[in-house]
């Protein structure tokens, strides 16, 4: 599915494929006199990218022959049980909402872990390998994906999530400080050490799908927004309480800690900036930051952002405090 190439003549055998890779893919060999790079063990790629944008030489092709959509519920052991007809619905006026309440750019992406033993929706796999943060990003444009560890192409998150185990490189905080994401190998261990992250193989898949279009129960509903919707939306999560929010915000980790694990692990919402890598990797804009929503909080965030938008809201977006200008 991954297939590597290494332009020898381009290559100058800087090492840093060498160093960046999480895998350990390439090595060092000396080819016509000279130290180039090749992909030993290409067997092991999960086509992150992280050496075709390190390689300042432009020397390195990562391409994945796209595989036809697969379905996996087929493999179900025991049948999946759809959502019910007031489930679906309820889902989707969730999602109407907080569309048309806000005037969202992005629909708000229902997801949901599904640990080993659980059935699997009828829900396409992708047809190359994506981080997390990119299927995040297809789903708020309408698609579903259902993504087991080998669909999955981000070694942080995949592992993050509970899909797999982290690899040692990126376990030992060294290929943080190479990113220059942090100074010491002191605070790249202490950066590894304090995320949240599901025990080694909890997860079996991950499903992103529009909220409008549920499957499955979701357990965190990710809004993607300007930061003037983000507050109405902590607003209306406290319209009924007034109680103040303290979120955990570290910009590392954006989509996988900060919107998913997060709501999944405390039942609060939970703001996010981005970090590196979702910025890095995808085509989300400057302006536009995350909220995770545990569903358990959802309910109450949209009664409350509907009773904002029947006044704060629209007074607040017609500037009417603005003073003429003189
Ligand atoms: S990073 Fe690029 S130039 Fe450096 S060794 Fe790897 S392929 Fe060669
Ligand atoms: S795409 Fe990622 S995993 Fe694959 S060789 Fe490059 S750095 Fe290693």
């Amino acid at each position: 599915m991954v297939r590597i190439e290494v332009d020898e003549v381009r290559c100058n055998g800087c090492n840093f494929c060498v160093e960046f890779c999480p895998t350990s893919v390439f090595q060092l060999v000396t080819a016509q006199g000279k130290k180039v790079a090749r992909a030993a063990k290409p067997e092991e790629c999960w086509a992150c990218n992280a050496c075709m944008g390190q390689c300042a030489q432009h020397a390195i092709s990562v391409m994945q022959d796209p595989a036809p959509a697969r379905y996996l519920d087929a493999e179900n052991k025991v049948p999946f049980t759809p959502l019910s007809e007031g489930e679906k619905q309820a889902y989707a006026a969730y999602a109407q909402s907080l569309e048309r309440v806000l005037k969202l750019r992005w629909q708000p992406v229902a997801i949901t872990l599904i640990p080993y033993g659980v059935p699997l929706p009828h829900v396409p796999t992708p047809r190359v390998k994506l981080r997390y943060c990119q299927a995040l990003i297809i789903a708020r444009r309408g698609n579903s994906l259902l993504m087991t560890a080998e669909y999955h192409s981000c070694a942080d998150g995949t592992s993050i999530l509970g899909l797999t185990g982290i690899p040692p490189k990126l376990a030992s905080g060294d290929v943080y400080i190479k990113l220059g994401k942090v100074a010491s190998l002191e605070a790249a261990k202490r950066m590894v050490s304090e995320r949240l992250t599901l025990p080694e193989k909890s997860i079996r898949a991950t499903l992103v799908t529009p909220l409008a279009a549920a499957v499955m129960k979701p357990d965190v509903v990710a809004v993607m927004a300007p930061p003037e919707s983000m507050m109405w939306l902590c607003l209306a999560s406290t319209f009924y309480t007034g109680r103040r929010h303290t979120f955990r915000m570290s910009s590392y980790n954006a989509q996988c800690v900060e919107t998913t694990l997060f709501p999944y692990t405390t039942g609060e919402i939970n703001l996010s900036l981005g970090c590196y890598g979702c910025r890095a990797t995808s085509d989300i804009g400057d302006d536009i930051m995350f909220m995770g929503i545990p569903l358990s909080q959802l309910p109450s965030l949209v009664e409350g952002l509907e009773r904002l938008g029947k006044k704060a809201i629209p007074d607040s977006r017609a500037k009417i405090y603005l003073p003429p200008l003189v």
